[in-house]
């Protein structure tokens, strides 16, 4: 069984799409106690070359953005336990200059989502994510593995009307990574988790082997011949209370059902202003 979890934001503060420093590592701990084995992205690649087994279990962190924090909170983790994790970075937003001094990781201003995600968003978002230097520092240690997750990340992702401003930013953030970093990028995660097929046949053509949804659920080792894989978001919790909240992924028709649920979620665009999506997000889907 193949397990990707979806990361955002590691911080001391308790916001949305966050999880502390504290429950990151217990989190890891935990799993790795139960005899989860980490891999990247990358390493799912080896499913063609039958290197992966099918007895085990196998976890795959991902981060999507490009969060400072993640920088200053989840890395140092990463080194202190040797987990792999990768990387899915919004190409438009990091900045050339140093790497930021210890002393100035101390003092972060830490906000909540939608205000990391403004500055982001804005004429200068140094603030909020990463710069390059930092990036390729993660990268040279040989642990975090650097993917796309599109070049602005912007407004046209919203409705996904533009199949060409799309594909275009699509293709640039991928230029900008092989300019930056002199790496391969064949995986591809959809900002907002939102895709079309059309789009996904698109991303397909510009070389991307692999594309991530926020659709919930594990593969089977055996049977993760699919474009579109499915991760799994995690919240605020401890590693305890992960490892039995992933323990229900790994029932075929209960999976089956969740990944029902949130592919109607995501084609219909269900919110909790509507009926089902409440009970959609009562649900936690
Ligand atoms: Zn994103």
């Amino acid at each position: 069984m193949i397990t990707i979890l979806m990361y955002h934001h590691i911080t001391p503060v308790e916001i949305n799409h966050g999880v502390t420093p504290e429950n990151f590592k217990d989190q890891i701990i935990a799993l790795q106690n139960k005899g989860y084995n980490f891999i990247s992205v990358s390493e799912l690649e080896e499913k063609n070359k039958c290197r992966l087994s099918v007895k085990k279990n196998y976890i795959a962190i991902t981060f999507d953005d490009g969060w400072l924090d993640n920088w200053a909170f989840a890395f140092p983790i990463l080194k202190e336990l040797n987990i792999p994790a990768t990387l899915f970075l919004v190409t438009g937003w990091p900045s050339i200059g140093e790497c930021r001094s210890q002393e100035e990781l101390e003092h972060l201003n830490l906000l909540d989502h939608t205000d990391l995600m403004k500055i982001a968003n804005s004429a200068i978002p140094d603030k909020a994510v990463m710069r390059w230097k930092e990036i390729e520092i993660m990268m040279d240690s040989g642990l975090v593995n650097i993917q796309s997750h599109s070049h602005s990340h912007g407004e046209s992702w919203k409705n996904l009307l533009e199949t060409k401003t799309i594909t275009d930013d699509i293709r640039h953030s991928k230029k900008m990574l092989e300019k930056h970093l002199n790496i391969r990028v064949k995986h591809f995660c959809w900002p907002r988790g939102r895709f079309t097929p059309e789009l996904v046949s698109k991303v397909s053509s510009l070389g991307f082997e692999q594309q991530y949804s926020t659709m919930k659920g594990a593969h089977y080792t055996d049977k993760l011949n699919q474009l579109i894989l499915k991760r799994i978001n995690v919240t605020n919790i401890t590693g305890d209370e992960l490892v039995k909240g992933l323990k229900k992924y790994h029932y075929s028709i209960f999976a089956y059902m969740i990944t029902c649920l949130h592919k109607l979620k995501i084609m219909y665009n269900l919110n909790k202003t509507t009926k089902i999506g409440s009970i959609l997000q009562w649900l936690r889907l």
